[in-house]
């Protein structure tokens, strides 16, 4: 029998946006029955979605790049929109489907329960895989049987475990339906900004799908690897990280083709402190499995009697690029300009929004959401963990970033500040993490009015500080 006489398998895309190591995929494909091939965009629920705007500006480029990959294997890309259940069983009885293969979602267990439970009763053959994460955080027990908590520990366990899987190749071709059913148009999900148009220089940065993850991990293996070790903590320096994080939040390239490319590579410290960056992705993942609300809820409970003030005003002028510290203004405008900002910048950011203006760590973290084109729900949320102090492998809260030593040392020629904070571009370098400190008649010939063209620091860091530590103790006990 040809395969077009066959029940199609509905072939469920979500954020694995990809045709090369898509476990689900290339079983449906090896299994010779033709394939509809379905991306469905759900109503907000629990916990899930909707994507911040930066995401949906990536969304819509990426699910225009599936689907021209689909139609070159002979395939098409459906779009539904509604409740993931109904949209799957309305296909299922339209195509005549008999199976469901998708990838898990971590962050989606508990509402792909429900989905996979209704789906079943109707008789559909379902089969779950897998390939957004190294390892699956089930198999990674401490020795007493717990999750891990530590991220140390956590890395030793998986040097111990071996190699991950290799990853498969993107099949062949992909066999078609009899017939497609009906489609929605992309355009008609209206998922890129209009008035105004806020993303006009991302595009110039990033190529969203799976030609352009590939593109990033070719060119980040060529070089930038040898150095990623001393030279990824130096926001000056353009490419000096793979760049890929937006490329795996939407799964258009797998850790597991990451890791396995890397196994060509002589294994020196810059490749291995890169493998250890993807394994914190995969700590990350690890901690929201076990504790599904660390986007919301304090990790350590301590926390949860912290004095958080927010200033509407101080909030505004940290999204803005607007606190008179040049560190963070250059961080919060990168973010803006092409919807990601610098490791260690963001570790800077954080710490002054939460330590030096005491707002919610929550705060920040759905600003980065809605900012972010990597945004993904276990490394954002167990970052801005980390920052506040109140994660599980954090960094104490009584360590706080000082924005101005940070941005000497990290940024020592100011490069990274005068690309994003052009204002400050003639003042000498001296000033140029400290501007407030500079005399009159410098800033005269930089052209710079304190208060004017560039703003006065919205607080005192070193008051700033005190303030904080002394909450912190209030709360902790400790002096
Ligand atoms: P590389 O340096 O090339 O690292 C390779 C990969 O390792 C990254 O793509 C990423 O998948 C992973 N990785 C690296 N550092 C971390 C880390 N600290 N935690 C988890 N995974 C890591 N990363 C996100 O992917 N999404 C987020 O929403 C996110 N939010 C963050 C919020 C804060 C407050 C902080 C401090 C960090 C956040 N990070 C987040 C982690 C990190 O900043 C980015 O993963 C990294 O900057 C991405 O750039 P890259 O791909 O060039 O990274």
């Amino acid at each position: 029998m040809s395969s077009d006489h066959q029940p199609p398998i509905l072939l469920w895309f979500r954020k694995d946006l990809r045709l090369d190591d898509n476990g689900a995929l290339s079983q449906a494909c090896e299994s010779g029955r033709p394939v509809v091939c379905v991306y469905i965009r759900e109503p907000k629920q629990d916990g899930i979605g909707p994507l911040g705007g930066a995401q949906e500006w990536w969304l819509h480029h990426s699910l225009d790049a599936l689907a021209a990959a689909l139609a070159d294997k002979g395939n098409r890309l459906i779009l539904r929109s509604g409740e993931a259940a109904k949209v799957l069983s309305g296909l299922a009885k339209e195509t005549q489907a008999e199976a469901l293969f998708y990838n898990r979602h971590y962050e989606r267990d508990a509402a792909d329960k429900d989905i996979v439970g209704a789906l079943k009763s109707s008789g559909l053959e379902i089969k779950r895989f897998r390939g957004q994460l190294l390892h699956d955080p089930e198999t990674m027990k401490t020795g007493s049987g717990g999750a891990y908590r530590v991220y140390s520990p956590f890395w030793r366990a998986l040097e111990k475990d071996g190699e991950p899987r290799d990853p498969v190749s993107a099949p062949s071709k992909i066999a078609a339906p009899g017939s497609f059913p009906k489609s929605e148009a992309l355009k008609d999900w209206s998922l890129l900004p209009t008035k105004p148009d806020w993303a006009t220089e991302f595009g110039r940065i990033w190529q969203p799908g799976e030609a352009g993850a590939h593109k990033k991990l070719k060119r980040f293996l060529k070089k930038p690897i040898q150095t990623y070790k001393s030279d990824r903590d130096h926001p000056g320096l353009e490419d000096a990280t793979s760049l890929l994080s937006p490329h795996l939040a939407f799964g258009e390239i797998s850790p597991a083709r990451i890791w396995h490319e890397t196994k060509g590579l002589e294994a020196t410290n810059d490749v291995i402190h890169f493998r250890k960056e993807l394994v914190w992705r995969e700590f990350s993942y690890h901690l929201l499995v076990e504790f599904p609300k660390l986007a919301t809820d304090n990790w350590n409970d301590k926390f949860d009697a912290f004095p958080w003030h927010f200033s509407k005003a101080q909030f505004s002028a940290w999204t803005k690029g607007m606190t008179g510290y040049p560190i963070v203004d250059a961080g919060m405008r990168q973010l803006w300009r092409h919807g990601y900002m610098h490791n260690r910048v963001r570790m800077i950011t954080a710490s002054f929004l939460i330590k030096d203006l005491m707002i919610d760590w929550r705060k920040g973290e759905e600003w980065f959401k809605d900012t972010l084109v990597d945004a993904d729900p276990a490394s954002n949320a167990s970052n801005w963990q980390w920052v506040a102090g109140s994660g599980a492998d954090a960094s104490p809260f009584f360590r706080v970033f000082n924005p101005i030593l940070q941005g000497e040392k990290f940024d020592p020629d100011g490069d990274y500040v005068c690309r994003f904070v052009p204002e400050l571009r003639k003042l000498p370098k001296k000033y140029i993490h400290r501007p407030f400190e500079a005399p009159k008649e410098v800033l005269e010939r930089a052209g710079i009015k304190l208060g004017e063209t560039y703003p006065k620091p919205i607080v005192n860091h070193g008051e700033a500080r005190d303030k904080a530590l002394a909450a912190y103790a209030d709360v902790t006990g400790r002096s």
